[in-house]
């Protein structure tokens, strides 16, 4: 229940517990599955909560089930125009009633009782007067001006509504985790709700890091490129809803890197970092959360995506990335995406696929799940032809991905396979 939310009342979750990418010991590849399981039961809301008007809450999550404070609709109403009397006093046979004085219309309702036997004239959304539970359509009915006739035969409570038909009042009609929608603006004005609980934005730091990157639109040197993974994860959390927070790029330096984790974990409730990810020379990402960050390097059986390293640093949890540009994607979607969401306090919610044939054929190796970069095109899957984690362009070739099982799979064309769209991750 909401209760009435308190302006002043700021409520603060409670620190991630230390061990919560803790994987279980002795796996060597942890099923995507399991991993999920894991971030699912692991993670925990760190955004606070506070009160706002509730039609400035768009894209914003529900902190506390919402409950109606009216019934919808509050009171009995007609659905059409028409003309209402009371069901049971009609005559049998074809009816001829009499027309009392005056009007029912939405908002202006009719005072008088309608005496049985007797019509009004009444529009849609008008209260039903006193006398009156059932409404006849205006074009089934002759008048003129002082009685209406009409075939028997209509059923009581005819294109009449029924008070709280819709939403009863103090019904709970959002819960908690919710993220509003603009259908849900309707819902909670149409209810009476006027302030709810919703939690702050997630704040989401990105630090891409490799000693040869450049910045994108600047000059490089020879043996440079371009950092091209920090504005894709950019841009997605800003359509995932969230606030990031550009945090630039990072040398292969730890005490550097340790400086750039510090301000992110300041100013973050989270952090994806992209590259140094695995257990190289240069791979300091790793090597800093293994000392610090109670981390631990999740080998996922997935392709693409090389070891993860989750940890904590400085009790803010960071996602740290694979450098390679679709490696960093997939992880960020399969994984980083629904742990986000449990970070930000909303429900847990796997991205929504289909099935469609397949425009290609393919031949899967068991033992590891795969997704392909793929759209669709005259009804049919066609992944990328190259499945090189380099391959840049099929990143933004791709409307979406194919996710292939774990298992072995022969794959022809026109075999069903599952295809998610880029926007049910958003
Ligand atoms: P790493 O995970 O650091 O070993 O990097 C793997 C590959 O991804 C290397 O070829 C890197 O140059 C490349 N890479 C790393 N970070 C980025 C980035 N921000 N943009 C584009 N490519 C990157
Ligand atoms: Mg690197």
């Amino acid at each position: 229940m909401t209760g009435e939310p308190d302006p002043e009342a700021r409520l603060m979750p409670p620190p991630l517990r230390d061990d919560c990418f803790a994987m279980p010991a002795g796996v060597e590849w942890t099923p995507v599955e399991d991993a999920l399981a894991l971030l699912r039961t692991n993670l925990a809301p760190v955004t606070p909560a506070s009160a706002l008007p509730a039609t400035e809450t768009l894209g914003r999550v529900l902190a506390r089930p919402v409950t109606a404070r009216r019934a919808n609709p509050p009171t009995a109403n007609s659905a059409v125009d028409g003309y209402g009397f009371a069901h049971a006093s009609l005559p049998s046979g074809d009816p001829v009633l009499p027309l009392v004085a005056g009007r029912a219309a939405a908002g202006v309702p009719f005072d008088g009782t309608v005496p049985p036997g007797h019509a009004i004239r009444i529009l849609t959304g008008a209260a039903l007067p006193d006398g009156v539970d059932t409404v006849i359509l205006e074009e089934e009915v002759r008048t003129d001006g002082s009685a209406i006739a009409f075939r028997a035969g209509i059923k009581p409570r005819a294109n009449a509504r029924r008070a709280g038909e819709d939403v009863e009042a103090g019904q709970t009609i959002l819960p908690a985790g919710r993220l509003v929608t603009a259908p849900d603006l309707a819902l909670m004005a149409a209810t009476g709700v006027g302030e709810v609980m919703v939690r702050d934005r997630l704040r989401v730091a990105v630090l891409s890091t490799g000693d040869e990157l450049a910045e994108a639109g600047e000059p490089a040197a020879e043996g440079q490129i371009w950092d091209a993974n920090r504005p894709m994860l950019l841009g997605l959390l800003e359509q995932f809803g969230y606030a990031p927070l550009d945090l630039g790029r990072c040398p292969d330096d730890r005490g550097a890197l340790a400086a750039a984790l510090d301000r992110a974990a300041e100013g973050a409730d989270a952090i994806l970092t992209s590259g140094g990810a695995s257990a190289g020379d240069e791979d300091h990402v790793s090597a800093l959360l293994r000392e610090a960050g109670a981390m631990t390097e999740w080998r996922i059986a997935l392709k693409p995506g090389r070891p993860l390293a989750l940890g904590l640093w400085h009790g803010t949890p960071v996602f740290g990335l694979p450098g390679n540009p679709v490696a960093a994607l997939v992880c960020t979607l399969i994984f980083a995406r629904p742990a986000l969401r449990v970070l930000a306090g909303e429900e847990w919610r796997m991205p929504q696929g289909f099935d469609l044939p397949a425009a290609f054929s393919k031949s899967k190796k068991p033992g590891r799940r795969e997704y392909l970069r793929a759209r669709i095109r005259k009804g049919r899957a066609e992944v990328f032809a190259s499945e090189g984690s380099g391959r840049i362009s099929g990143l933004s070739w791709a409307e979406g991905l194919v996710e292939l099982a774990d298992g072995a799979r022969e794959i022809a064309p026109g075999d069903p396979v599952r295809y998610i769209p880029y926007s049910s991750f958003f």
